[in-house]
């Protein structure tokens, strides 16, 4: 696939400058430009909260992407490489798709951050994040869950670990989330009758002095009397220094028993571009890729960045704020100037002021500093509801949020618990002969072990093993380069039993005994003869 200009990120920033260049560009713009996503959605991440606190249904707070930006090729996958010297970009759809390359002349970078929660022990492994609609969906099926739990516990240390919430960070996100979350329990206890006379405890921990500080302190103050007033505990200059399955335990005083930790803290660079900053040279600052005024990345003039992965500077800053109000509006300079550089027009360097932070706490109050003037309680709540019900893009969007605040005024937080079926570790899986478990190249995911049946392993057209019940490949591929070293297919009617990479790393990093059977295996291994020779088909 080529495109002129390919956009990396769906996004605030990358949907936006996808939607003005559409209309720059006109008619022809869907051969030109191609925007790609891991989700085939934009998602309206400042009102998470809301959707763990079901108050809004995860269907408000997303756009599909096609819908959204129409007049441009959507290509949905996960990025896990860009080679700038070939200009293009490798994509891996899923499981059933191949990966494919993306041939670029202009690539824009709108990718935002990651979570990264690996500086805390524990904190990968036992804390919740609150960065997509899955993870709102997964924060408030565990509220709830544990409410069932609570329920029915004798035990009054494990009922207290239980009706114990902790939310950690005091900016933005975790105040908001704390908020809601207070409300969605303090609101929905009653339902449980066994729990009438226990009480819960939601408890924000931040490591400065004030909540807020994007704010200021006299709203960061005015944050904390409120939520406090409500019953939620609030510890300031406080740091997690680590969290297991049932204690969060902090730098100064006792740990906490608690079973739910939700984490808001951890932002990283993305992977992706760090590792073309890394290859390319290109400056970076504060873990972001550093642009013009006109967001082209400084040393390269067809390669552009927006957003949350960019330091774009403004004014006399370095950075502009990693907001969704910035990222949007770089968006859409940058898809003025894209079009400008293809008619050979001057370039617009990006200038926004800053038009103020809203921030919503709960029990219909708010902290709003707005143009300099700062509000706070009902005005600011209400001010923040219909300032991101006119931000939402798209009629359809605003019009289920608006039903879903009016049903919220009148009838109980819906309390219905959809968990989604666990994950196993271990899938079991049938083919037919003839079929492909994976191709030469590709990401490899999984370690197969062969339950029953065959598996011929190719190199090319030349088959270079067999692989029998009992036996297992995978283990080069993924503890290599990532990638398949060879491709595999079934030889006769075959059933596999395949460990998610994950899984598998976990198992390898973790057991001498796993570590030490898999080399006495290979050292035991005879050279074989192929037994037949057949070709590899060219795709599934
Ligand atoms: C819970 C929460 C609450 C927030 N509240 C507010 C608020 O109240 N006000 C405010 O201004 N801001 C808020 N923010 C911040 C705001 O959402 C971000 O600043 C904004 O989303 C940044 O936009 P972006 O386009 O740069 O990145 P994102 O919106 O994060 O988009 C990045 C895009 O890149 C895609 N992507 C990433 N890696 C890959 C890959 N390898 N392959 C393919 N696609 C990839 C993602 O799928 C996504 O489409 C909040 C953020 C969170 C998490």
């Amino acid at each position: 696939m080529k495109f002129e200009i390919v956009i990396a990120g769906g996004g605030f920033a990358g949907a936006y400058c996808a939607k003005t260049l559409a209309r720059q560009l006109g008619r022809d713009s869907i051969n030109r430009v191609a925007l790609v996503a891991e989700q085939n959605v934009m998602v309206f991440q400042p009102m998470l909260a809301e959707v763990a606190a079901a108050t809004l249904s995860p269907l408000d707070v997303v756009n599909p992407l096609r819908q959204f930006c129409r007049g441009v090729n959507v290509l949905r996958g996960r990025i896990t490489e860009i080679d700038w010297e070939r200009r293009r970009l490798l994509l891996v759809p899923g499981r059933f798709a191949k990966t494919t390359s993306v041939e670029f002349k202009h690539l824009v970078l709108a990718l935002g951050s990651v979570t990264d929660l690996s500086r805390v022990p524990g904190m990968p492994e036992h804390s919740l994040m609150l960065k997509n609609v899955g993870d709102a969906l997964k924060l408030r099926a565990t509220a709830i869950n544990r409410l069932e739990q609570a329920n029915l516990e004798t035990d009054r240390e494990l009922l207290q670990k239980l009706l114990t919430f902790v939310v950690v960070g005091g900016g933005y996100s975790g105040v908001e989330a704390a908020g809601q979350l207070l409300d969605f329990l303090q609101s929905v206890k009653h339902f449980y009758h066994n729990l009438e006379q226990v009480p819960l405890r939601v408890v924000l921990v931040h490591s400065g002095p004030n909540l807020l500080p994007e704010v200021g302190v006299p709203l960061g103050l005015y944050a904390e009397r409120k939520l406090r007033a409500r019953g939620m505990e609030i510890l300031l200059n406080t740091r997690v220094t680590s969290i297991t399955a049932s204690r969060v335990f902090f730098n100064h005083g006792d740990p906490i028993d608690s079973t739910t930790v939700l984490s808001t803290i951890g932002n990283a660079p993305n992977p992706v571009i760090v590792e073309l900053c890394r290859s390319l040279g290109l400056e970076m600052y504060k873990g972001r890729i550093a642009t013009k005024p006109t967001m082209q990345v400084i040393g390269r003039e067809r390669l552009w960045a927006a957003g949350d992965c960019a330091a774009v500077p403004l004014g006399d800053q370095p950075s502009s704020p990693p907001t969704a109000q910035f990222a949007q509006r770089q968006g859409k300079c940058l898809g003025r100037n894209l079009a400008r550089f293809l008619r050979g027009e001057k370039l617009e360097p990006f200038y926004h002021r800053n038009l103020g932070q809203l921030a919503s706490i709960g029990r219909r109050t708010a902290v709003a500093e707005i143009l300099g003037m700062r509000f706070s309680g009902f005005i600011a709540w209400w001010l923040w509801r219909s300032i991101y019900l006119f931000k939402l893009p798209g009629l359809q969007r605003k019009l289920r949020v608006m039903v879903d605040w009016t049903m919220d005024l009148f009838f109980p937080r819906d309390i219905s618990l959809l968990l989604p079926p666990p994950t196993e570790l271990l899938n079991d899986m049938y083919l037919e002969r003839g079929d492909i478990v994976c191709h030469a190249g590709e990401p490899a995911n999984s370690f197969y072990i062969v339950k029953d049946g065959r598996v011929d392993l190719f190199d090319g057209d030349k088959m270079i093993k067999t692989i029998r019940a009992g036996q297992h490949f995978g283990e080069h591929s993924l503890l290599g380069n990532g990638t398949w070293h060879y491709s595999a297919m079934a030889a006769e009617p075959t059933k596999l039993v395949s460990v998610g990479r994950g899984a598998f790393e976990t198992l390898f990093r973790s057991s001498e005994a796993f570590r030490r059977a898999l080399a006495e295996e290979e050292a035991a291994e005879q050279p074989q003869e192929p037994e037949r020779h057949e070709t590899v088909p060219a795709s599934r």
